[in-house]
């Protein structure tokens, strides 16, 4: 958790509330300090939670919007489905007008990236490693192609929602 920075496309330069909804992680990348076999402490964040947080650092005009991520909860897709939850709750529920940067989470289905870019700002993927025989040894759950389809699936949302003005 902490403030980061990030430009907007105008080029302004924001601040941010960098969460994780939680460092559990069912996976196991071993560069990873939140990777299963990893023996730090575990917290999780209910979206209500980031949500409150969120709003009251907002108010008191200590960030311009919120950067979440997440470990890996149960699957790829409820991980994605809790963090759009986020993002849903502020636009829809609290009328958030600040920005938005969510983490697409390599494997979530694209229906779901689709329905995070109708809240978030910014949808971004990490390419992780170059070749599959890296992903083998470094992190085993994660394969080039969901990887790749990920990254595919958010320039699609990107170049949809461009199309819809
Ligand atoms: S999936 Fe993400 S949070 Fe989980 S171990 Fe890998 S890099 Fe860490």
């Amino acid at each position: 958790m902490g403030i980061c920075h990030s430009y907007t496309p105008d080029g302004r330069c924001i601040s941010l509330l960098k969460l994780l909804l939680t460092n559990m992680c069912i996976w196991d990348c071993s560069y990873c300090i939140n990777r299963k076999s990893s023996e730090v402490k575990r917290a999780r964040f209910t979206p209500e939670e980031v949500v409150r947080l969120t709003i009251n650092f907002y108010k008191r005009n200590y960030i311009e919007g919120l950067f979440l991520s997440s470990g890996i909860i149960q699957n790829a897709d409820y991980t994605m489905e809790q963090l759009i939850r986020v993002a849903k709750l502020l636009r829809e529920e609290e009328l958030f007008g600040g920005y938005i940067h969510l983490k697409a989470v390599p494997g979530a289905s694209k229906d779901l990236l689709l329905e995070a870019g109708k809240y978030a700002d910014r949808l971004s993927a990490n390419i992780e490693m170059p070749v599959q025989e890296d992903l083998d040894k470094l992190a085993p759950e994660k394969t080039l192609v969901e990887i790749e389809n990920t990254m595919a699936d958010v320039k699609f949302g990107i170049d949809d929602a461009k199309d819809r003005g």
